[in-house]
C-alpha cells in the first residue's frame, strides 16, 4: 500500500456531482473568462473572511505580483520577506523593480521574526533603499504573529502584504486570514489547502480604491472599457471553470479545516514525544497546508526519511534550500545578523502526509512508521 502525501481524491468523490453540475452549468452559459461564477466566487470569499473586495486572479504568483503593482512598489522599495517560504513571495518583488530584503524567522512558529524585521528595516534604510511594504507569509497554514508585526509596519510607515497562499481561512483572534494586512493574497494550486483545478489566486483588501486599481492591473490596465488602457497590466484572470469548481470546495471549507486540525491532533499525540511537533498559539487556528515536524539533536532527518520510504509512507521537505541561499536570491540584501533561524529550519524540518481525509487507521500506520524511522 503506498499512501498519498496529498490525497484530492477523497474530497473529489465527496463532491463530485456538485461539481459535474456547476462545470456542466459553465459549459452551458459559455461565459468561459471572467463569467458569472467568478463574481459568485469573490462575493463567497470576501463573505467568508469578512473582507470588502476580493479581486480573482490567474495564480498565487500573480496575486502578489498585482498587489505590489496596485501599491504602487517599484525602483529603490525595499519589500521584507522571509527566505523561509516558496519563491514566489520573493520573485514578485525584483520583477516589479523592487529590493527583497530577507527576514529571519521565529524557530517555533516558523514565521516572521519581528526583531529580525526591525534589523532588516535599519540595515535597507542604510543602504539607501526606502523600507515600503512588508510581505509577512502564514506558513504551512499557521498566521504570522500579526499583534507584534502590525505596529512595526504602523511605527515605519510599511504597507503590510499578507501571503496566505497557505493559510487562507486561518485565523488570528477573531481576524481571519485575508481580512489582515492592507492587502492579502491567496492561492488555489490544487495542493493548497483550497484548492482549485488548475492555477487560481486572489487578492483581498478592505481598501476600494486598491481594490479598482487591482481590477484594472489584472485586465490589462484597463481604463473605462476594454479598449482603454491607462496602466500597463497583466493578463490575470480567474477561469469561470475554476471559481465554479471553487465555490463546490469552498462550501465544504469549515468541514474541512475542522478535519485538518482532528488530523493534527492525531499527530501530536503520537508524535510529541519523539520529535519536535508544531504548535497553533492560543486564539489562533491553522489550515495545516503541512504538517512540519522538526528533528531533534542526534536525530538524522535522511535516514528517517528514507526508512520512512521503505514504509511506504512520503515525507517531503518544505524547504530545503532557503531563498537568500539560492542563486537567483543570493544577491539582495538581509538582516544583517543573518538568518539562523531560517538555516536551522531548513536543516531540520519534514513533512508527513496532511488532508482532511486521512483516517484514523492509515493515520495510525503513519504514526508507528515514524515511531521506528527515529528509533
Ligand atoms: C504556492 C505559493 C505561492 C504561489 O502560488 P501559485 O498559485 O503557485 O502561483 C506563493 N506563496 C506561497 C507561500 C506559496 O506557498
Amino acid at each position: 500500500m503506498t499512501i498519498p502525501f496529498i490525497d484530492l481524491a477523497a474530497q473529489q468523490a465527496r463532491i463530485r456531482d456538485k461539481i459535474d453540475a456547476r462545470i456542466a452549468a459553465v459549459l452551458d452559459h459559455g461565459k468561459y473568462i471572467l463569467g458569472p461564477e467568478v463574481a459568485e466566487l469573490e462575493a463567497a470569499l470576501a463573505a467568508f473572511c469578512g473582507v470588502k473586495n476580493v479581486v480573482a486572479c490567474a495564480n498565487g504568483t500573480d496575486a502578489l505580483q498585482l498587489a505590489l503593482m496596485a501599491l504602487g512598489v517599484g525602483e529603490g522599495d525595499a519589500v521584507f520577506c522571509p527566505s523561509f517560504t516558496f519563491a514566489a513571495t520573493a520573485e514578485v518583488v525584483p520583477l516589479v523593480g523592487a529590493t527583497p530584503v530577507f527576514v529571519d524567522i521565529d524557530p517555533d512558529s516558523f514565521n516572521m521574526d519581528p526583531a529580525s524585521l526591525k534589523r532588516a528595516i535599519a540595515h535597507a534604510r542604510e543602504q539607501g533603499l526606502k523600507p515600503s511594504v512588508v510581505i509577512p507569509v502564514d506558513l504551512f497554514g499557521l498566521p504570522a504573529d500579526y499583534d507584534a508585526l502590525e505596529p512595526i509596519a504602523e511605527a515605519e510607515g510599511l504597507k503590510m502584504l499578507c501571503d496566505s497562499a497557505q493559510g487562507f481561512g486561518a485565523r488570528y483572534g477573531n481576524r481571519v486570514t485575508g481580512s489582515i494586512g492592507d492587502v492579502a493574497t491567496t492561492s488555489f494550486f490544487p495542493a493548497k489547502p483550497l484548492g482549485c483545478y488548475g492555477d487560481g489566486g486572489a487578492v483581498f483588501t478592505n481598501d476600494d480604491a486598491l481594490a479598482a486599481l487591482l481590477r484594472s492591473y489584472r485586465m490589462h490596465g484597463q481604463g473605462t472599457d476594454k479598449y482603454d488602457n491607462v496602466r500597463i497590466g497583466l493578463n490575470s484572470r480567474l477561469d469561470s471553470l475554476q471559481a465554479a469548481i471553487l465555490l463546490e470546495k469552498l462550501a465544504i471549507y469549515p468541514e474541512e479545516i475542522e478535519l485538518r486540525q482532528e488530523v493534527a491532533n492525531r499527530y501530536a499525540a503520537g508524535l510529541a514525544d519523539v520529535l519536535d511537533v508544531p504548535v497553533v498559539p492560543e486564539g489562533q487556528v491553522s489550515v495545516w497546508a503541512q504538517y512540519t515536524v522538526r528533528t531533534r539533536e542526534g536525530q538524522d532527518r535522511g535516514a528517517i526519511m528514507a526508512a520512512l520510504k521503505d514504509q511506504g509512507v512520503p515525507s517531503v521537505i518544505y524547504y530545503p534550500n532557503p531563498l537568500h541561499r539560492q542563486t537567483a536570491y543570493a544577491g539582495f540584501p538581509a538582516d544583517p545578523a543573518g538568518l539562523p533561524a531560517t538555516d536551522e529550519a531548513a536543516a531540520r524540518v519534514f513533512s508527513l502526509p496532511m488532508h482532511p481525509y486521512l483516517d484514523a487507521d492509515t493515520q495510525g500506520t503513519i504514526i508507528e512508521a515514524v515511531r521506528k524511522a527515529v528509533g
